[in-house]
């Protein structure tokens, strides 16, 4: 039996215990997932998606990456919501009007939705989905699917009130805590490095749906701009092997299962069946999680 308690919060203003909370689901076919999946000449079968938002937390600093989708962003595309992002929060002690700081991944309605709950906080996000999303090809029907109206208009209303932190490249709005466009899923895509009390952890959100994706170079069906989404993978190849001990995938089921329990944390009470898990800092397991598949391996999904 190993610990299953989350390590004690860190003294450090630059080191975080990083949680995992999984708030949604969705069952889809694996051509749905996958661009142009009949070229791998693979079997079709079902696939479930995950849904996450991510919080590094120390004595000091509570920083909240992405925001999760609305009820009624979710309702419309048929997602099952486990736990409203907010009574997450509140179960783990968050404030989301006191939250200094939200790094947003990129504007998909399942990362920026429930802004609004967070009136004061700086909201951290790159230039160029910004620009994106409020330019003139945000309406075309392939990419306005992803994006929620609600949404965009309360990243425009915080950048109206001075509290939009857009970036251009990287940038590292706390201390241990690094965003990093890499674009690909989106012109705008960012992960987020944190130094967590368990060594640096990599939270790729939708730079990597399914770790499956990274591990066999299968591209994500939903992308603006698929070189980078390769050259992504690539970048996140150089992360693990620059030191990055924990990868943290934007939507895959075995998330969970690849990082420590929480025992602290109640079962919250789930709308569907299906009990909610939340995960504390990554453990030693983690490390081993993410060592690259070999080709043609089913690996860990
Ligand atoms: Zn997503």
């Amino acid at each position: 039996m190993h610990d299953t308690s989350p390590p004690a919060p860190s003294d450090r203003d630059d080191e975080y215990t990083l949680w995992i909370v999984k708030y949604g689901t969705r069952t889809a076919m694996r051509h749905e997932l996958f661009l142009n999946y009949g070229l791998y000449g693979e079997p079709d079968g079902s696939a479930s998606m995950d849904y996450f938002f991510w919080i590094a937390r120390n004595r000091l600093r509570t920083i909240v990456i992405d925001t999760g989708f609305s009820t009624e962003a979710g309702d419309i595309r048929g997602r099952t919501m486990l736990i409203h992002p907010r009574e997450a929060l509140a179960a783990l002690g968050v404030d989301p009007r006191t939250a200094e700081t939200v790094i947003l991944t990129h504007a998909h309605y399942d990362h920026v939705g429930n802004n609004a709950l967070f009136p004061t906080s700086a909201l951290v996000i790159a230039q160029r989905e910004i620009d994106f999303w409020t330019g003139p090809l945000a309406s075309k029907r392939q990419f306005a699917a992803f994006v929620d109206q609600t949404d965009i208009a309360g990243l425009i209303d915080a950048q109206q009130h001075g509290r939009l932190h857009a970036f251009r490249g990287s940038t590292s709005p706390a201390p241990g805590i690094e965003v990093l466009e890499l674009g690909g899923h989106t012109p705008g895509m960012s992960v987020v490095s944190v130094q967590t009390n368990d060594g640096p952890a990599l939270l790729a959100s939708d730079t990597l749906h399914l770790y499956e994706q990274y591990e066999r170079e299968m591209p994500f069906s939903g992308v603006t701009d698929l070189a980078a989404m390769y050259e992504a993978y690539s970048t996140i190849r150089t992360m693990l092997n620059g030191g990055i001990t924990h990868l943290v995938s934007g939507h895959d089921p075995s998330t969970l299962s690849r990082f420590r329990a929480s025992n602290r944390l109640p079962v919250w009470p789930a709308r569907s069946a299906q009990p909610l898990r939340t995960t504390a800092a990554p453990h030693a397991d983690a490390a081993r999680a993410h060592r690259s598949t070999p080709q043609g391996s089913d690996g860990q999904l």
